[in-house]
């Protein structure tokens, strides 16, 4: 199950749907007629490169119930101080590392133990990391749709168990000390208390619920 993408990327599917409303109001039933209006929308892949600054990366946090899904989305610069899709073994390298550290869920947020959280899923998703999984393959012939790319981006998302999800009530964000060009985190978290955003940062790197 996972959580996150359905509810998060609900939430942020409705800003995003809100904010473009205007622009995609000729969608919908009127569209056989109008099939190349498409051409007028850029379809960025689906991220959210708009929003792409280095230096600042988003978290989203939703609990629910037991389960707690926690998102980073990040440029991938702020991870690994690059954004091309590597072919050096120093860059595949410091790609693979960055994997492992992304892998343990208390680089990027660490939870009080009182909340008796279990890591159940991690999900690592970039180009940069695709592209350094199929070096592992000998498909010489594998094009590289994005290598043109100047930007990419990195996602990591993270799915929790709780057995005391009362108890989750600050959760530190370690991802300054690990990945330290991170300069900013705009949150946005959802919880039974409501929904609350802000900005974080390694000098103010507590969540409160
Ligand atoms: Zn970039």
């Amino acid at each position: 199950m996972r959580v996150l993408p359905l509810i998060a990327g609900g939430l942020l599917t409705s800003l995003a749907f809100a904010l473009h409303a205007h622009s995609n109001h000729d969608h919908g039933h009127k569209h056989h007629a109008h099939d190349h209006s498409h051409d007028k929308h850029h379809h960025d892949h689906g991220d959210s490169l708009g929003a792409h600054v280095h230096g600042v990366a988003n978290l989203n946090l939703v609990l629910d119930g037991a389960i707690l899904a926690v998102e980073l989305d990040s440029p991938a610069d702020n991870i690994l101080g690059f954004e091309y899709l590597p072919s050096s073994n120093t860059d595949i390298a410091t790609t693979r590392a960055a994997m492992d550290t992304l892998r343990q869920a208390d680089s990027v947020i660490s939870l009080p133990s009182a909340a008796g959280c279990t890591l159940d899923e991690v999900t690592l998703e970039s180009p940069i990391f695709a592209a350094v999984e199929a070096t592992h393959q000998h498909d010489h012939d594998h094009k590289h749709g994005d290598k043109a790319r100047a930007h990419n981006d990195i996602s990591a998302q993270y799915q929790f168990t709780c057995s005391n999800p009362e108890a989750l009530s600050t959760l530190d964000v370690s991802l300054f000390e690990h990945f330290p060009r991170t300069e900013t985190l705009i949150l946005q978290a959802i919880t039974p208390s409501g929904q609350q955003g802000g900005e974080l940062s390694a000098g103010n790197n507590r969540i409160r619920f």
